[in-house]
């Protein structure tokens, strides 16, 4: 990562902050330390290691860093003038209402803004034609929505006409749009808010990226992830069972995991008792010596049971590609390595004449639709409060993160130029090898 630019982490803002915000006067009444406003010159390193730090030094360079986030003494929009909206797409994660809730409270009790609204059915939502009413948002709506799982706005994928969309912000006065989803619902945020910029609106955006997968770069970590991995490690935990209730029993988990294993391995790691892990940044073969079935084999023949915990986007070098299949979005339409890896097991211990009993468990939706762990419920209200206090200064075309243990602002360019992904060589993964014991490499070169 030597080639990143200072530049490309500069966040957008609509304007000066001018206004005193109602947080800091509360504060400055009670007294409250200073400290817990952020100004400008307040960054967060990219790298915190020590010899970055002296390279850095030495150049004269300043470091990466990202814009802490957190409370500005002086904000952008009026709270009694202003209207907020939030919009919810792609697929589930959990979360999501505890986010949405988050917002409306940060807004409602921080900031006193009264004028809130939901978005329903995704991007649909701004276009007239879908007939989708706006939904007012208040504490008394949302006050139980963190007991369930989903999202009380609804979702929806597939493209929206960007200028319809921004025609309707502009339409309903709406000054303030928070987007909640992944890379496509990011990027669309992203062109809304150069839409915006032509039209020399007074509108911000800001994003909370959902992704249950944590695959999103300069971010330790993204909500919903915790508790998919500890809902996936109780699964594991099942299956386990299954595997080891019949003779030469073997158990297969298909784990979420498009482009990155972050939850096939943390789950792996939650419930050792997993014996193999297969991510789509570690490519195995099937067949041949040093294959999977082979080492498989030799598992199920040593200790009688094995347990397999696959993310979706494994294997995908297995299939034939010339079908793509695409989804709305445009997201290419994973094969089914899980009943793929089914079958095929099913079929080599007969060719093999070993008898033994597979099991396959798909729990991916359940995990989808589940209610955020405590750890979650908390990080979400976090990032929800962080991106009001972002927005509501005027800054633009940004999401809220975390990096060090600190949460920070970074413009969505930044977020959604690539994937975060296992580094097959570092700790993590080495983590899942040491504790499955599985080979390095399930592939002959
Ligand atoms: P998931 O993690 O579930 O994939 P996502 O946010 O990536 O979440 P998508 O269905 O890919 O889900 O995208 C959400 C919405 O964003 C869709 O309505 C999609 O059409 C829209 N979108 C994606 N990319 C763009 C873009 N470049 N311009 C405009 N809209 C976009
Ligand atoms: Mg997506």
């Amino acid at each position: 990562m030597n080639d990143l630019k200072q530049e490309d982490f500069e966040v957008k803002k609509l304007g000066k902050a001018t206004l005193v915000s109602p947080i800091y006067k509360n504060y400055a009444e009670e007294e409250i330390s200073n400290e817990l406003f952020i100004d400008e010159s307040r960054k967060i390193v990219y790298d915190a290691s020590l010899s970055s730090y002296k390279n850095t030094l030495e150049s004269g360079a300043e470091p990466i860093s990202f814009l802490k986030a957190g409370p500005r003494k002086d904000i952008y929009f009026d709270p009694s003038k202003t209207k907020a909206a939030i919009v919810t797409c792609g697929g589930l994660c959990p979360g999501i209402n505890n986010v949405i809730r988050g917002l409306v409270n940060g807004l409602y009790y921080r900031y006193k803004v009264r004028n809130i609204w939901g978005i329903q059915y995704g991007y649909q939502g701004l276009i007239p034609e879908y007939g989708h009413e706006m939904k007012k948002l208040t504490p008394e709506v949302v006050k139980d929505i963190h007991l369930f799982g989903g999202t009380i706005l609804g979702s929806s994928r597939g493209r929206q006409d960007i200028s319809a969309m921004v025609d309707a912000l502009e339409r309903e006065n709406i000054n303030i749009l928070f987007t909640i989803g992944g890379d496509g619902t990011l990027s669309g945020n992203h062109v809304i808010n150069e839409e915006i910029e032509r039209r020399g609106l007074k509108i911000v955006t800001a994003g909370i990226p959902k992704t249950i997968d944590n695959d999103v770069n300069f971010m330790t970590k993204t909500f919903g992830f915790d508790t998919a991995f500890t809902t996936a490690a109780a699964v594991v935990r099942d299956a386990h069972n299954e595997a080891t209730g019949a003779y030469n029993g073997v158990a297969i988990v298909k784990l979420m995991g498009r482009d990155s294993g972050f939850i096939a391995a943390n789950a792996a790691l939650a419930m050792p008792d997993v014996n193999f892990v297969l991510v789509p940044e570690n490519e195995f073969d099937l067949h041949g010596e040093k294959g999977f079935l082979a080492a498989l084999k030799e598992r199920v023949l040593d200790r009688h049971h094995a347990l397999v915990v696959v993310a979706e986007g494994a294997g995908q070098n297995l299939f034939d590609h010339e079908d793509v299949k695409k989804d709305k979005s445009g997201n290419i339409k994973h094969k089914d390595i899980g009943v793929h890896l089914k079958d095929e097991i099913n079929k080599f211990f007969k060719s093999e004449d070993i008898e033994a009993t597979v099991k396959y468990i798909d729990p991916s939706y359940i995990i989808r639709s589940e209610v955020a762990i405590p750890a979650d419920s908390v990080f979400c209200n976090d990032l929800a409060l962080n991106a009001v206090h972002g927005a509501m200064a005027g800054l633009t075309d940004f999401v809220v993160g975390r990096w060090h243990n600190q949460f920070t602002y970074l413009p969505i360019p930044a977020a959604t130029a690539s994937r975060k992904k296992i580094d097959v060589n570092g700790p993590l993964w080495w983590a899942v090898l040491e504790t499955t014991g599985q080979p390095l490499k399930m592939k002959d070169e």
